[in-house]
């Protein structure tokens, strides 16, 4: 039973070159994070895969958070519960609530900002708040004869099917959140992505008005087994509109919103469509009463 079955190896790099030179020897190895997808999925042990373990958790640069005026950059083995409580004065409320929400204490102190970027299969809470503060990410290359280094935003990260577009070799290093004002920012999970991702929404706002006309309006929705999706039609017809809107504008561009879902994919289940379309129009009247109320 146990033929051509060998333990796994565990690397444990300290330095990101370290880890960069032994994944380029070992492409086939698990890059390891937190670990809390990984622990998760069902691989029992001892595994005939004999796919070796590549734990980035001993790498310090991957732990560094740092700020200047322009931008917060932390290192992708940051874990979530650190990141807030490192970033509480200075986070967006839309990247602390996506933090806040991303389950509890216990595997926000365990999970990091680039395990739950990098999650294979689904699109998290992290990725849809970064979404709307267009965001960037390193990704330094093991493959490439230098260990090429790019900065690329967030959407990037994925490929227009959703699915991770992270080349073999390639690790996600900083994560950079550039400063910027808004007046309205909002972050919400409907349902579980955890448990029913098949039927949750992450639903993420970033917006600016002057006087009461918007000027800019920023928003991604994740349906976590499927994509995460910005209209920017839609952000564009919302944009210059005075507030508050009508319940007729509200209605209407509900509607818009339904039909671009409708037509990015045929998976995104009814629940999910019906889900999105609410919280978009709470949103909306969330901004409504934030505008009558100053
Ligand atoms: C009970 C429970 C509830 C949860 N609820 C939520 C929720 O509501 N919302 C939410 O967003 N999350 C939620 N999560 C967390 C989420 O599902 C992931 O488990 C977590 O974010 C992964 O982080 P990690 O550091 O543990 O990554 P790991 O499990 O170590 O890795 C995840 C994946 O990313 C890859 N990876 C890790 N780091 C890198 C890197 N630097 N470069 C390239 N690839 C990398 C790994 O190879 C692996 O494929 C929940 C988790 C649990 C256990």
């Amino acid at each position: 039973m146990y033929e051509g079955v060998r333990a796994p190896a565990v690397f444990t790099p300290a330095t990101i070159n370290e880890a960069l030179d032994i994944y380029q020897r070992y492409p086939r190895s698990v890059l390891w994070a937190g670990g809390t997808t990984l622990m998760g999925q069902l691989r029992p042990y001892p595994s005939h895969d004999n796919l070796d373990i590549l734990y980035l958790g001993n790498v310090k640069e991957l732990h560094r958070i740092s700020r200047n005026e322009r931008y917060l950059e932390m290192g992708s083995m940051v874990p979530i519960q650190r990141f807030l409580a490192v970033g509480q004065h200075i986070l967006h409320p839309v990247l602390s609530d996506a933090c806040r929400q991303l389950g509890p204490e216990i595997i926000r102190s365990q999970s990091t900002v680039g395990g739950n970027l990098c999650h294979p299969s689904q699109r998290l809470n992290i990725g849809t708040a970064l979404m709307v503060l267009e965001s960037q990410v390193e990704i330094r290359d093991s493959q490439s004869a230098k260990a090429s280094t790019r900065w690329v935003p967030v959407n990037r990260l994925y490929k227009r099917d959703g699915s991770l577009g992270l080349i073999h070799g390639e690790i996600v290093t900083r994560i950079r959140v550039f400063f910027e004002e808004a007046n309205f920012q909002l972050f919400r999970s409907l349902g579980n992505p955890f448990y029913h991702p098949e039927l949750a929404v992450l639903f993420a706002v970033f917006a600016k008005y002057e006087k009461s006309t918007i000027s800019e309006f920023r928003f991604a929705l994740s349906f976590p087994m499927i994509d995460i999706i910005r209209s920017k039609d839609l952000e564009t017809a919302i944009t210059s509109k005075d507030l508050p809107l009508s319940s007729k504008e509200i209605s209407h561009l509900s509607t818009e919103l339904y039909e671009v879902i409708r037509a990015y994919s045929t998976k995104i289940s009814s629940v999910q469509k019906t889900r999105a379309c609410r919280a978009f129009e709470q949103a909306l009247q969330d901004l409504n009463a934030q505008v009558l109320m100053s």
